[in-house]
């Protein structure tokens, strides 16, 4: 009797899930068609993202050098064309930070940190870093990661408090604001999965053909980072995050002969040969940590 009514529960608790799934939503990553679980909605994402973004700039100072604010509006913009993606208040700043990082917030809000262009040869490897960034933010990453928090936090006695609500759209009204409000503690800091990782860089190599930057060079940048591990105590976010391991560089050339395909129209490739040497302010640190680094 008691084996069949946990199975009955169990049943109804499965349903429950499918049912707010339902209600939530799935949605389909542009280029991939994976189908994901969003338990947020694109406004609450976007809302986040402008915020941190705000708060970011505040207690940031933007880089000194005017080339690197150049470099990242050009190579930006053309990356926000190609993402098709007008919808969303793009924006571009270099942060003066030697630590060689940089993010995209939902909405297409790209920070890229001073310290990054110790790194970079030139705009198509700037493009690179910012099209995987953009990548995630296409994908909807952050949300997804925010989605699988809220389910994680439905388990045990949250998931009654779902099925108690189920009827009620009331119930699961508040149930989406307790998600919401855990997610906007958390959700743009947890760090990636290694999927959405991989993901990125597909999609990134895709990006950055549909702008104009050969992809061959996108692999060939993450190359270069991976050899750059015995510099990776100095470097925290970006790199440790980001390892470059066999698995990496392998999905990476797999994914070339599909972004060749976007690889139509080549841009100008402007060197930066002159950003790469030393700076008089190299070493200054200005955040206490880099804030979103992914
Ligand atoms: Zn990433």
């Amino acid at each position: 009797m008691r084996r069949v009514s946990d199975s009955q529960a169990l049943t109804r608790q499965v349903l429950g899930i499918c049912l707010l799934l339902v209600i939530w939503g799935c949605a389909t990553v542009p280029y991939t068609g994976r189908t994901q679980v969003l338990m947020v909605s694109q406004d609450q994402e976007l809302r986040l993202g402008y915020q941190a973004f705000e708060q970011i700039k505040h207690r940031s100072r933007l880089a000194r050098d005017p080339r690197m604010q150049e470099a990242v509006q050009r190579v930006g913009q053309r990356l926000a064309q190609a993402a098709g993606r007008p919808d969303f208040r793009w924006e571009f700043v270099v942060i003066e930070d030697p630590s060689p990082n940089a993010f995209c917030l939902p909405g297409g809000k790209v920070g890229v940190y001073s310290g990054l262009f110790r790194y970079l040869k030139n705009d198509a490897d700037l493009a690179t870093v910012i099209s995987h960034e953009a990548a995630h933010v296409l994908a909807r990453h952050a949300g997804e990661r925010i989605s699988h928090q809220m389910l994680a936090q439905m388990g045990g006695t949250g998931l009654n408090l779902a099925l108690a609500g189920m009827g009620a759209s009331p119930g699961a009204g508040q149930l989406a604001m307790l998600g919401y409000g855990l997610g906007t503690q958390v959700g743009l800091l947890l760090p990636y999965s290694r999927q959405q990782e991989f993901e990125a860089d597909r999609i990134g190599l895709i990006l950055m053909a549909k702008a104009g930057y050969d992809p061959a060079l996108g692999v060939e940048f993450w190359k270069r980072f991976a050899q750059a591990k015995g510099d990776r105590a100095r470097l925290p976010a970006f790199i440790s995050t980001h390892p470059a391991d066999a698995d990496r560089i392998r999905n990476l050339e797999t994914g070339l002969a599909e972004a060749r395909r976007y690889y139509t129209a080549p841009t100008e490739v402007r060197d930066y040969a002159a950003l790469a040497a030393p700076t008089p302010w190299q070493g200054h640190r200005n955040l206490a940590q880099p804030a979103a680094g992914r």
